[in-house]
């Protein structure tokens, strides 16, 4: 079985993230994608993202577009959520013979030389770095990376709270999760 762990705040999930784990999928050819929201991101500011159960519902809802995405309660909690004790987890829930890949996007990959114990989460699994517009990342020496070059989408969280805080329209979010943000009057 190939499996790729695909973390993030997803505040609030959105278009790219899905067309990132479905290529990655497509081209990979991977049986199962984990998209993982972290309850306390190590690197936003603590108090400053959309309660966890709010973005996890939301990546529920996105994750029926696709029988290979499965929505992951690995980073939930009171703690920082560190990729290298998600890694573990699920490595621990694998067989030898099973692959497992971090899907991520070129501005995170950028920073994964200050991410917590980060040595260890490079040697841990091997990398799908996806090209993100404006983004180039360096390679760590002994990283296993594999390049995705996806047709690029100028899509972010940041800019799409932006657009509802501000009344825009948005179009770059999937039906039921903008539904969701509307009935909870997320956003405002
Ligand atoms: P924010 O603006 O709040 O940082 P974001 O759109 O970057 O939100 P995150 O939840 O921070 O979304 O990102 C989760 C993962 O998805 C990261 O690995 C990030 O690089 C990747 N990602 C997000 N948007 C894109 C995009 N448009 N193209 C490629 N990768 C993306
Ligand atoms: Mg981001």
């Amino acid at each position: 079985m190939k499996v790729a762990i695909f973390g993030g705040t997803f505040d609030p999930i959105h278009n790219a993230h899905l067309r990132v784990a479905r290529e990655a999928a497509d081209r990979l050819s991977l049986d199962r994608v984990l998209l993982v929201p972290s309850a306390n991101p190590p690197h936003k500011p603590s108090g400053t993202t959309t309660a966890y159960e709010d973005r996890f519902r939301m990546v529920e809802l996105a994750c029926a577009a696709d029988a290979r995405f499965e929505p992951s309660r690995l980073e939930e909690g009171q703690g920082k959520s560190y990729s290298i004790d998600t890694i573990e987890r699920v490595k621990a829930r694998l067989s030898p013979s099973d692959q497992l890949y971090f899907l991520i996007g070129a501005d995170a990959f950028a920073e994964i030389g200050s991410w917590h114990r980060s040595a260890e989460v490079l040697g841990a699994v091997e990398f799908i770095v996806v090209s993100r517009p404006g983004y180039a990342y360096p390679i760590p020496p002994g990283a296993r990376v594999r390049g995705l070059e996806t047709l690029a989408l100028v899509i972010s969280s940041s800019e799409i709270r932006r657009k509802l805080d501000s009344g825009e329209p948005v179009e770059e979010l999937p039906d039921p999760v903008l539904r969701y943000i509307r009935d909870h009057g997320l956003y405002q």
